[in-house]
This record gives structure tokens, sequence and C-alpha cells, in this order.
């Protein structure tokens, strides 16, 4: 009994629950800290990076990025200062090398993609290593997703069909109404569109610029499929539109569990950033607002100012008998 009651206790504070650290602002680095959280609450990721295996011979982004987990999944403090991942990253991506108030999503990209980059070359370097595998990593593994497109040709009817990979899709908003789904936004991405005018294509038959249809698809779905929402209209400016329901599940088949997102009040400027992340151990919703860290219940998790989405396809679960890194997954019982 005693040891339930601590449980709750450690629970409600957020201490020593694995994953559930916060993280301390450096000024104006709460967008930074949004996007980390997200990325840190992505189970299998941090269950690959924190394998002992993984990071025999990592290169400095990624053994950076593992020694921020280890503190936020093994630690044992409430909240942790990003340091030295926030001055790696900057050292590689001058542009966020100052301390005005960035885009989480152009920042979650160039993460994914420096990280991609860093654990290639530690394969690479490590060719013996039976798990190297080409061009693919765990962060493509995860989040990479490829779209198809179909170009149709209205003069000649000749079609070309090309496909292009992703990791984020950003998603326009109907600007017709002050209230929307995501599946509102993810019709009016894959609605099929004509290029008229300046933007006719090139038809391989006709040998001349023409009126093209396109048909935008889902090829591949990506095992984390993450959403941006273009908010930022001319100047600026934030568009306001609510949000009314969170249930893409139905229409891509995803996992009905909204894993985690980043919200974003304000202006593209100015703001602030935080996340609300799903923990698998504790099954609860945490909002990680730069070092201060509460659990927000079930039905509070969707938010009119969310940003940035991700979903899982399958939840994450954690069997007992896994051997990988079972031990950075102990649930308090
Ligand atoms: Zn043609």
């Amino acid at each position: 009994m005693e040891k339930r009651g601590y449980s709750s206790a450690v629970r409600l504070h957020g201490w020593n629950t694995p994953g559930v650290c916060g993280l301390d602002n450096s000024g104006n680095s709460c967008y930074f800290n949004a996007v980390l959280q997200c990325l840190c609450s992505t189970v299998p990721l941090v269950e690959h990076l924190l394998n002992k295996d993984t990071h025999k011979e990592l290169c400095r982004v990624a053994q950076v990025f593992v020694r921020l987990l280890e503190e936020m999944w093994l630690g044992s403090s409430p909240s942790c200062a990003p340091v030295e991942a926030r001055s790696v990253l900057c050292s590689i991506l001058p542009q966020f090398n100052n301390y005005s108030q960035q885009d989480a999503q152009e920042l979650l990209i160039f993460l994914l993609n420096a990280l991609h980059d860093d654990l290639k070359k530690s394969q690479d370097q490590n060719k013996n290593c039976a798990t190297a595998a080409g061009e693919s990593t765990i962060v493509s593994h995860l989040f990479e997703g490829q779209l198809s497109y179909m170009r149709l040709c209205m003069h000649c009817e000749h079609q070309a069909h090309s496909t292009q990979s992703f990791t984020v899709l950003s998603l326009p908003i109907p600007t017709s109404t002050t209230k929307c789904s995501i599946q509102d936004c993810l019709s009016l991405f894959f609605e099929q569109t004509t290029l008229t005018g300046g933007e006719q294509m090139l038809c391989s038959v006709c040998r001349q610029r023409r009126e093209t249809a396109v048909l935008t698809c889902l090829d591949k779905p990506p095992e984390i499929l993450v959403l941006h929402l273009k908010r930022w209209v001319k100047q600026h400016h934030l568009f306001r539109v609510t949000f009314i329901s969170h249930n893409l599940d139905k229409q891509m088949e995803l996992c009905p569990e909204w894993l985690k997102g980043s919200n974003h009040t304000g202006s593209l400027n100015m703001g602030h950033y935080t996340a609300l992340c799903h923990n698998t151990l504790t099954r609860a919703w945490h909002c990680f607002d730069d070092s201060a860290v509460r659990e927000v219940q079930d039905n509070l998790v969707q938010s009119p100012n969310a940003y940035i989405l991700l979903y899982t396809r399958k939840p994450f679960q954690k069997e007992k008998s896994t051997d990988v890194c079972s031990f950075c997954f102990h649930l308090p019982s």
C-alpha cells in the first residue's frame, strides 16, 4: 500500500518517471525544448538509441542526443538542461545559433536529418556490424514515408508518375471556415489540383506546356506520421482556427492514440511552445512547458493551438520479456 502511495506521488510530480523530465529554458528555447520532448517520447527511437549495441561508435549529434535521453529516461531529476544538445546543434546548424524564437517545424526536420546522417555515418564506419543496412537508419525507418504523384496532361491524357519521400507533411488549413478537423486539412492536401497558366507542366508526349491535373496519394505511410499545420499566412499572422477533432484514425487507419504534439501560442517571432506527450509506461499524458511538467487528463489533450502532431501507426508497448533496453523502462509499481 505504501508503495502505491509513493507511486502516485511520483506520477503527480513526474519525478523518477522515466521519460518524464522537464527541460530548462536557456532563453527563447521553448521551441527547441518542445521538439526535443516530442522526439524523446518516441519510444522506438529511444529504445534504439539507448541500446548498448547502438551507441558503441556514434557520431557527435547522436552521442549528444543519447546523453540527453540517458538523463531524461535514466536520471532522477525532475528536469535537466539540454545545453550540450543545443550547442552541438547550433554548431552544425548556425541558423539556430541565436536566441530569437525559431520555428519548431524547421528544427524538427533539421534535427531528424542531422540524426539520420549521423547514424548513417556511424553505420558506415561500423560496416562489420551485421545490423548496418544500406541507407536506412532508425530515423528513416520510423519517420520516412512516401508520396506518389500522378500528373495527367489535360490535352492528350498522358500520365506521368513519380514518388517523393517525406518526413513531415505540411498541411494547408481550409480558409473558408473557422472550425475544421485534421481530416479537412488532409483532404485539402490530397485534393486533386489543376495546374494552369504559368504553372502548366511540360508534357513529354505533346512536347509543350499543358494544363496538368495532379493527384497526390500517400503511397507508403511512415511508422510515425508527423503533421505540420500551416498556421502562418502572409506577414506571419497566426491563422486562427479551431480544431474540432483529431480522429484521424478512421481515415488513415492510424493508431487512435494521439501520440504527442507541439502547441504554439502567439506569433511566429514571439510566443511560446509547449509539448504534450504520452508516456508509454504510466499511460499518462504530460504537458511539458520547459522545466515545468504536469500530468494532463486524456480528454484535455486536444488543443486548439496544435501546430505539430505526431501519430503512431501502432501503440508503443513494452513487453516484459523484451530484453532491449528493458532496464530503462522500469515502471514504478
Ligand atoms: Zn500531352
